[in-house]
């Protein structure tokens, strides 16, 4: 017995059309307290997945809202239970109204994530799907969109999936063997399983390899912009976030601290940084926001150096170059080319990955800019899905492989059958962590609670 959960699932904003949620083994009675439709016919009677008008009630009997139920019968439903589906009008007065008009019926509030732990505890979806529903929600580009909506459709558990069914095999023979002596089971000959076990290892690990790509496409890329002051750094970045955010000023040095945003450019996440302008100093609050953007530097990824071409090389510019050198992707941009250049974008190309010659004043030549970041840090070539976006599923296939690499070094030292089993009931287990079979209520719990109430 499950208890029916409510929430609005629309979220506190006015909208077209908000949605209220319901499940649990008592959707329908409450339901039908609440629900009046327009055929006389209550909902309990209606076909699943089927549109039905009608008017919501408050417990009074007071019309809230003339809206649109669907129900879905367990377990062919999101959470596995009955569930039901109000389409308002999306007014969060009316939604809230309609929302205690649910619990009068007998409903109570859902926790965030309650329908989603509902959905994982009856089996209608593993933990790396459940986990995919936060990555979809919360995804900031389409490439991130894509590959979360890939591992909802379970693309994680169908590449781990063999490797577990593989090594399933090979430690149900091995148990059949000691179990049962007297059978005439073949003979557990452990070299055989060698090929399968090295295969695992290999599945795994180019499953593992796509987590450094992974976490930069859900996290963003770490870019700092750099250059001397009032080459342009803020007024870049204002070009690229469409608003202004950074101060822009002509008084050099005013962009003293480090200013942070996240902006998508070439299909890729930029969580970019505007630092202050790199140039000797001895103002102490100046020399510490120069201090700042060499650490910037230090942890990006990416460097977007800023050149006022308009001007000659200065000895500042050249300490640019020499920070930028530190970061392993740069873009060289050449800014202010609304003015005579005094600077050749050929001089920039050894020591710069790519060199864009733009104006940030004037909104220009952006396009070769988003042309560069998306030619330095391109999509892997697999299926959307297969890129590993998460830490705890990362840190749950490296555990898995070690277990498995473990495995095969024992087979190497030809030690007893139960040394090279343990290690694969290991990564077995670690598996079942990554899909939530044998996973533990506590990790389940706070990875829920990271949900939105409604979902
Ligand atoms: P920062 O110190 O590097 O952040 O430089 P700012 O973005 O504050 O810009 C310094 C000055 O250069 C301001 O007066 C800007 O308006 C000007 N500026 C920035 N980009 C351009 C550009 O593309 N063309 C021209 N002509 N002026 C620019």
């Amino acid at each position: 017995m499950s208890d029916t959960i409510a929430a609005v699932a629309t979220g506190n904003v006015v909208s077209a059309i908000g949605i209220l949620r319901v499940s649990g083994d008592g959707t329908l009675r409450v339901i039908d307290r609440v629900f009046f439709p327009a055929n006389g016919r209550p909902m309990s009677e209606a076909e699943d997945r089927k549109l039905v008008y009608g008017a919501l009630k408050d417990a009074d009997g007071s019309v809230l809202d003339l809206c649109l139920c669907t129900i879905s019968r367990g377990p062919h439903s999101y959470t596995g239970e009955d569930t039901a589906e109000l389409q308002c009008h999306g007014s969060p007065t009316v939604l809230r109204a309609g929302l205690r008009a649910l619990f009068a019926a007998g409903a109570r509030q859902a926790l965030a994530g309650e329908f989603s732990k509902r959905a994982f505890l009856n089996d209608r979806m593993d933990l790396t799907q459940a986990e995919a529903v936060i990555d979809l929600i919360h995804a900031e580009t389409e490439q991130a969109a894509k590959n979360a909506a890939g591992q909802l459709g379970g693309a994680v558990l169908r590449c781990v999936q063999p490797v577990y069914d593989a090594l399933a095999d090979i430690a149900s023979h091995y148990h059949a063997v000691i179990d049962y002596p007297d059978e005439d089971i073949p003979e557990f000959r452990l070299q055989e399983y060698r090929g399968t076990l090295r295969q695992a290892a290999g599945q795994l690990q180019k499953l593992l390899d796509t987590f450094s790509r992974g976490s930069v496409l859900r996290d963003g890329i770490p870019a700092a912009i750099l250059g001397r002051p009032n080459a342009g750094k803020s007024s870049l970045l204002n070009a690229l976030l469409g608003y202004d955010r950074a101060i822009v000023t002509d008084v050099p040095g005013t962009t003293r601290d480090t200013l942070s945003e996240r902006a998508t450019l070439g299909g890729a996440l930029l969580r970019l940084t505007d630092t202050a302008g790199l140039h000797d100093t001895s103002d102490v609050v100046e020399a510490l926001g120069v201090e700042r953007s060499r650490m910037a530097a230090e942890e990006a990824a990416l460097a977007i150096a800023v050149f006022d071409a308009s001007e000659p090389l200065t000895a500042d510019d050249r300490t640019v170059i020499e920070t930028a050198k530190g970061v392993e992707k740069r873009i060289a941009v050449l800014n202010k080319s609304d003015r005579p250049a005094a600077l050749r974008a050929e001089d920039f190309e050894a020591d710069f990955d790519a060199v864009c010659v733009l104006s940030a004043l004037e909104q220009t030549g952006l396009d070769a800019l988003e042309q560069a970041v998306s030619a330095l840090f391109p999509m892997p070539e697999v299926p959307a899905g297969e890129i590993l976006t998460n830490a705890r599923q990362a840190d749950a296939v490296r555990r898995a492989l070690e277990s498995i690499r473990a495995a095969l070094d024992a087979l190497e030292l030809g030690v007893t059958p139960d040394a090279v089993l343990t290690e694969a009931e290991g990564a077995m287990g670690a598996i079942g962590e990554l899909t939530g079979r044998s996973v533990r209520e506590d990790i389940t719990g706070r990875i829920f609670e990271r949900f939105c109430v409604g979902k």
